[in-house]
């Protein structure tokens, strides 16, 4: 088990892993994010301008820290993508000298997942070559499941021998009056631990929202105590 929540750090039968996605830009609710009081995961990205910052101060109080390395989607403003992302065109050099980057600007990080992603994820030579990347770090993959279409990263990782796991749930904020959760075809068995994706709003490459007296950051961490309730409730945690 790798992540915060799976460390036993809680007796529950039921285990969940969250992560939040998108760290190390000028977003905001980065502090109160990092003030929580749960065993978070924390998906820094790693070329944004706070990206090695963010990182060590999440490790320091205690979060796990994974890379999340933009990919290339379909479709995408490649705004969202940040400095630098694995095109579905890169060559396993490329791809190696990327991962390299990344790692060196974040060596605390103990696994990889993909920010983006549609179309270079779904291209088995992509994957190949950045899990031979993460085999060599001793690093997993999370797979945040971008992909509408079945992913072949399960199959590639098994036959690699990588620790391996995907994103069950996931959570977005839109639009900013109300909690949307999605997919809601996808929701995860009752029995099973659950990796669960929080994605606040590409706030590691936007700024914080505004909308008259309501700050997005006030609303990521409504939302985070929100869901850290709920999943009490449900006998999570
Ligand atoms: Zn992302």
């Amino acid at each position: 088990m790798y992540f915060g929540v799976a460390n036993g750090i809680y007796s529950s039968k039921k285990r969940v892993a969250i992560v939040i996605d998108d760290f190390g830009g000028r977003a905001g609710g980065i502090e109160e994010m990092m003030a929580l009081p749960y065993p978070l995961t924390f998906a820094m990205m790693p070329f944004e301008e706070f990206s090695y910052q963010q990182a060590e101060q999440a490790k320091k109080k205690g979060f796990e820290i994974i890379v999340h390395m933009p990919f290339e989607a379909v479709n995408a403003n490649p705004r969202w993508y940040g400095k630098k992302y694995i095109s579905a065109a890169a060559t396993p050099a490329e791809i190696k000298k990327l991962m390299n980057e990344a790692f060196q600007i974040l060596p605390m990080a103990v696994g990889l997942s993909n920010h983006m992603g549609s179309k270079a994820t779904a291209a088995p030579k992509i994957l190949e070559a950045v899990f031979k990347e993460l085999q060599q770090k001793n690093c997993f993959y999370l797979d945040s499941r971008t992909t509408l279409t079945a992913s072949p990263a399960s199959t590639i990782a098994t036959g690699l021998n990588l620790p391996h796991t995907e994103r069950d749930v996931f959570f977005r904020l839109v639009p900013l009056s109300k909690f949307v959760f999605t997919p809601v075809t996808n929701r995860p068995s009752r029995n099973k631990n659950v990796v669960i994706g929080i994605d606040p709003g590409h706030g590691g490459i936007d700024s914080g929202t505004k909308s008259g007296d309501m700050l997005e950051k006030d609303l990521n961490l409504r939302f985070s105590k929100t869901l850290a309730a709920g999943l009490k409730k449900e006998g999570i945690g």
